[in-house]
């Protein structure tokens, strides 16, 4: 049974220029519909949930939920499910929504981690990437959080933004580490197609800086966060030791956990099943008390190969050779020719992207599944 639940909040008060993650401008009456739905989905799926180590609301943008929406939902998470006493429950925050009563409200709910999506200290970036929030906004976002008690907190950071610099990102970095965060995500800006920034940039609005100089970005994070005493513990994630994500490290080594809300995903007993992303149907099925569930299916061998490789060579410990002979494959043996070339390392017990492999992990990815033949 699951001891890690995700909560999906498919609103945000605007889209951003680069999003193609399932959200809906945010209205207060259909959010308030969408949480009731939710609260009868989270009652329905109780009996598959051991007592929860982590809580993840993510989005969208979970704080453009009003502060009842909030009560209502953590009143039925109460009352419905069992907490471990040490249970991680992370909220994530977009600056332009949050203010000291609604961090207050989270903290006294029991969020004892709030993510905080940034993505940069620069104005002109934040404009560009049509983000509702400024800078300063940002700063006051990660004090007022800490004000109110919550100590966990995580700073979402993007690199290789049309119009940045390496010396702007550093000084994203700087500002992040000032505010003295104990996570911080960087994330490579991914243009992807159907969202106005792959138009902007295909029409040459938009310039993204040249490759060379993100993977400088990238390995610029990386030597600036771990010289600050981070640990480089996923590609795209840093936490002072002991503050690793509890809910993404689940989920990158196939951990089994329950989805809930529009477009969630849940994978257990060997299925992965996925909720409807129409809203409309969410709230009707849920009405009904349907469990509004688009498509299931159990993971055949390969595919669980295919997961362990891309989910596990994201950390930087690496995958256990032992979760791959539990799936019948060498990785050593099929990772010769990867490893002569200085893109992957292994030990007696891992086998890991090198520092050369983690600037170039999608190639080094891609050509470990041919080796495998997947
Ligand atoms: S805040 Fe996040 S989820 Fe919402 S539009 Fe922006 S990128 Fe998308």
């Amino acid at each position: 049974m699951p001891d890690f639940l995700y909560i999906h909040i498919p609103f945000c008060a605007r889209k951003c220029i680069y999003c193609d993650f399932l959200s809906f401008p945010y209205d207060r009456d259909l959010a308030l519909g969408y949480i009731r739905a939710l609260c009868t989905e989270l009652t329905l799926r109780k009996e598959g949930s051991g007592p929860l180590r982590s809580v993840y609301i993510g989005g969208g943008t979970p704080t453009s939920l009003p502060e009842d929406a909030f009560e209502m939902l953590f009143n039925v998470l109460r009352e419905q499910y069992a907490f471990s006493s040490d249970a991680e429950i992370t909220v994530e925050a977009n600056p332009g929504s949050v203010d000291a009563s609604k961090f207050r409200l989270l903290a006294d709910l029991g969020v004892n981690r709030i993510s905080i999506g940034i993505q940069s200290f620069i104005d002109d970036e934040l404009k560009t990437l049509q983000r509702i929030h400024s800078s300063a906004e940002a700063v006051r976002a990660v004090e007022t959080a800490e004000k109110v008690g919550i100590r966990n907190i995580s700073v979402d950071l993007m690199y290789g933004i049309p119009g940045q610099t390496a010396s702007s990102f550093q000084r994203s970095l700087s500002t992040a580490c000032s505010l003295a965060p104990v996570h911080i995500s960087t994330y490579e800006l991914t243009p992807e197609e159907r969202t106005p920034l792959f138009s902007e940039i295909r029409s040459g609005k938009l310039l993204l800086p040249e490759e060379e100089e993100v993977i400088g970005m990238y390995a610029c994070a990386i030597d600036y966060l771990t010289s600050r005493g981070f640990s480089h513990y996923e590609i795209s994630n840093f936490a002072v030791p002991g503050y690793e994500s509890r809910h993404n490290l689940n989920y990158w080594d196939r951990g089994e956990y329950l989805g809930a809300g529009a477009g969630a995903h849940s994978f257990r007993g060997g299925s992965r099943a996925r909720n409807t992303s129409d809203m409309n149907r969410y709230i009707h099925d849920l009405e009904r008390s349907i469990l509004p569930e688009e498509d299931s299916a159990i993971v055949s061998p390969e595919e669980a190969l295919e997961e362990l490789i891309f989910l596990g060579l994201r950390k930087t410990q690496g995958i256990a050779l032992s979760a791959a002979e539990a799936l019948g494959t060498d990785l050593v043996r099929s990772s010769g020719e990867l490893i002569e070339q200085g893109y992957l390392e292994t030990d007696s017990r891992f086998i890991r992207l090198t520092d050369k492999g983690l600037v170039l992990s999608n190639m080094v990815i891609v050509r470990l599944m041919k080796e495998l033949g997947l």
